[in-house]
């Protein structure tokens, strides 16, 4: 299947060299990481604390959580939650996605499924509401460590809980990739990314499609091809890979790229990004994985600030 390009690559490549000379001049070693960083953890505390003295009285599941419409069961029409893609008038994209049912996994046809859920509840008499999730480590939005795809690394501990967070936060170029082929050598070399970049965000036909909108899992997705990869890891200084896919990998190359990547330990590889509305250019980005000891993924809140 093919659509037309959303994001032709014209425009924005008569851009790159003001791109990369804005890498170029700023300063990777100062991230401005503290609001986003604060929102996060919050974040992640209200869901995953447990909040255990609250919650002795109810053991069985009585309320879903929020629906993925938001103002269901609300008695107050005044209190409707506000979701944002973008904030601070055009300056941060959330370029991470909404974790919710209908969201694509790993070749399923049927998408996540329920993920959530509110075993203890005010409604059934717990002082506080306090949710619990299961979910693979790879869903939506999400990082790779090296132990992903080498046994070897998996066992010496190479988890989510080892990745630097210098590679995950810092100046990244965000592109537009040719729309017809995976990403292959010949588009790298297309792509003319130079010395000096270190973090690439790849938008793809993925984009376009909205396969990350969808809940059946696509084969038809694209990625990097080995050789792509190769020509990545030999001839760029890029070290943090960004795609809009539930994989880096073109599935034909699925463990081979992933092999290429992941061998030095050196590159991190965030995929299931979420690309669509942001223009192509230079921002700073922001990543922050669980800190999940032993795992060899995890979802992971990405924004870009311009
Ligand atoms: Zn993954």
């Amino acid at each position: 299947m093919r659509v037309q390009p959303k994001h032709p690559k014209s425009p924005q490549s008569m851009l790159l060299p003001v791109y990369y000379f804005l890498i170029f001049s700023s300063n990777s070693r100062k991230p401005p990481l503290h609001s986003p960083s604060m929102a996060f953890i919050v974040l992640l505390f209200l869901v995953l604390s447990p909040f255990s003295l609250f919650t002795a009285g109810a053991t069985t599941a009585a309320y879903p959580s929020v629906t993925e419409t938001s103002s269901c069961s609300l008695r107050n029409d005044d209190l409707i939650p506000i979701r944002r893609e973008v904030y601070d008038n055009g300056r941060i994209f959330d370029i991470s996605h909404r974790y919710v049912n209908d969201m694509p996994t790993w070749t399923s046809t049927e998408g996540l499924g329920q993920f959530l859920w509110l075993p203890a509840s005010i409604k059934n008499g717990s002082l506080a509401n306090n949710s619990e999730m299961k979910l693979p480590a790879h869903t939506g939005t999400h990082v790779d460590a090296p132990g992903h795809v080498f046994d070897h690394y998996f066992d010496a501990g190479f988890d989510v809980d080892t990745l630097d967070l210098e590679v995950l936060n810092g100046p990244a170029l965000l592109v537009d990739v040719p729309r017809e082929k995976n990403i292959t050598a010949d588009v790298m070399k297309s792509l003319d990314i130079p010395k000096g970049v270190r973090r690439v965000l790849f938008r793809t036909l993925n984009t376009d499609r909205r396969l990350m909108f969808k809940k059946e899992f696509d084969t038809s997705y694209v990625g990097f091809m080995k050789d792509g990869a190769k020509w990545l890891v030999e001839n760029t200084d890029i070290k943090l890979v960004g795609i809009d896919y539930l994989s880096v990998a073109a599935y034909a190359d699925l463990i081979p790229s992933h092999l290429v990547f992941l061998e030095s330990r050196e590159i991190i590889l965030v995929e299931g990004l979420k690309l669509d509305d942001v223009p192509a250019g230079i921002y700073s980005v922001h990543c922050l994985p669980l800190r999940l000891l032993g795992s060899e993924g995890s979802p992971i809140r990405c924004i870009l600030i311009k």
